[in-house]
């Protein structure tokens, strides 16, 4: 093996003196030093001292089969063998590719027949925005060029993806968002809707796009993007009547609907796509994570047959693509990844034993002290931590509630996310029902040493 053998101090220090990495306050890392994990096995992650933890985010949110699986090892090295790369410009393509093309649109709504790979989720969201734009000028019309998005929706860290993205924090710097990108309200119930009833707050919030539309002008108006669930905006699962009425809104004005799918897209929800779970019926469907467990990077647009048969009629040619769009060991691996994922039922895992029993073992924390909503969808989960249960009162941003609560879970073999004032979770779609229980009550166990710190009985 070319990576040698390090104690943890070692690679701490190494990580620290090289290593830029997402997403962090650079200094934390000078200072307190990172985790090092090197290996993994089924839901479990280990560190370099050993520890074994239960990786209750997938990885980011992308390992759906779980880790170890040694059929993708032996796709990508038969793959790596045959044709280690060729690219999809100038008229060129390759079986793996073409295949797991064939296969995606298999599991997709009859309407969706054909992809776009692209290397992230990142890149499959400036595809759509660059489809999006393509598709209105293509079709006479330039001027729809905006795209509706959402506040602290979340679609990548490129200056398309972070554009789109909801987050002001986020957009100070880098000067964004880049122009024609609009956000509306979320439809986030426990933190924005006050005493409404949910399925009127969520009406009002999907009604907030046809405000918007009539503000800008419908003629203006190219598309709207949304997460089925709002993943890093703090796994937000909106009202049942938030999605249909979304979809009513695109169809009367005849904008283009984006379903987001990089997190939702492959079982998440107990469905193939979050699409389907709504009952929606999407022009574009970014991908990545699911699509190859995470084993290897790749991502990709689903295209809906109203884009794509304005697209192919385009005589100019579309100027967009990365050199690993499409890439064949990427697309091997995916391949090789939805097999497992049809032939071992994970989707329907998910649906009827998975999801039911997380909700059902997940819905006891909302008794703890700390916790003022419990709410799932699939299996992803949010945690609301609160000092007051009756006012929804939060802890002031110093008492670090959630960072606080995030330490006790790594050091009790658990990773759950901190988001703002929650804790988010979203296992590997293989979950087993004791592996669901050990979640839950090193959860319990983490609220508890949580509530100690803060004083909370
Ligand atoms: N869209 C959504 C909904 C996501 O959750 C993410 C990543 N968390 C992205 C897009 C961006 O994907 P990537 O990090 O692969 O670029």
């Amino acid at each position: 093996m070319s990576i040698p053998a390090r104690t943890r101090q070692e690679w701490q220090a190494l990580d620290a003196q090289h290593n830029l990495h997402p997403f962090t306050t650079f200094k934390e890392i000078v200072d307190k030093g990172s985790r090092i994990i090197n290996r993994a096995d089924g839901v479990y992650i280990y560190d370099v001292d050993g520890n074994r933890i239960l990786d209750g985010m997938s990885g980011l949110w992308c390992v759906n089969i779980g880790y170890g699986r040694e059929e993708l090892v032996q796709a990508a090295a038969r793959q790596m063998r045959e044709l280690p790369f060729y690219n999809q410009f100038f008229q060129c393509s390759h079986p793996p590719a073409i295949e797991l093309a064939r296969q995606l649109t298999e599991i997709t709504q009859p309407h969706i027949n054909h992809v776009f790979f692209t290397g992230s989720g990142s890149e499959s969201n400036d595809t759509v925005l660059r489809m999006v734009w393509r598709y209105w000028s293509v079709l006479g019309q330039p001027e729809r060029r905006i795209v509706i998005s959402r506040k602290n929706g979340y679609h990548g860290s490129t200056l398309g993806g972070a554009s789109l993205g909801g987050f002001g924090v986020v957009h100070e710097q880098f000067f964004g968002p880049i122009p024609n990108i609009v956000h509306i309200g979320q439809p986030y119930w426990y933190g924005e809707g006050a005493d409404q009833d949910p399925a009127a707050f969520g009406l009002a919030r999907a009604r907030e796009l046809e405000a918007k539309i009539l503000e800008l002008g419908p003629d203006k108006v190219a598309a709207f993007i949304g997460e089925p669930v709002q993943g890093a905006g703090g796994v937000i699962v909106p009202p049942e009547t938030y999605w249909p009425e979304i979809q009513r809104i695109c169809d009367k004005y005849g904008i283009l609907l984006i379903t987001d799918e990089v997190i939702c897209g492959f079982g998440r929800l107990g469905s193939w796509f979050g699409a389907d779970h709504y009952g929606v019926k999407p022009d574009l469907m970014p991908i990545a994570k699911g699509l190859t467990s995470g084993y290897i990077p790749l991502g990709g647009v689903l295209v809906g047959d109203r884009v794509a048969g304005v697209l192919k009629r385009d005589d100019d040619e579309f100027f967009h693509g990365f050199t690993y769009s499409g890439h064949p060991v990427a697309c091997a691996v995916a391949a090789e990844n939805l097999r497992i994922l049809r032939e071992e039922k994970i989707v329907e895992h998910v649906r009827d034993t998975a999801a039911p029993y997380f909700a059902e073992r997940m819905s006891e924390l909302a008794e703890h002290p700390l916790v003022g909503e419990v709410r799932t969808r699939g299996l992803m989960g949010a945690i609301e931590l609160v000092r007051n249960k009756a006012t929804r009162e939060r802890f002031p941003a110093e008492a670090n509630a959630a960072m606080t609560c995030r330490e006790h879970c790594f050091r009790n073999g658990l990773v759950m996310r901190a988001v703002a004032q929650s804790m988010i979770v979203a296992p590997p779609l293989v979950i087993t029902r004791a592996e669901i229980d050990e979640l839950v009550d090193k959860a319990r166990r983490c609220l508890d040493l949580t509530a100690r710190d803060l004083g909370v009985h």
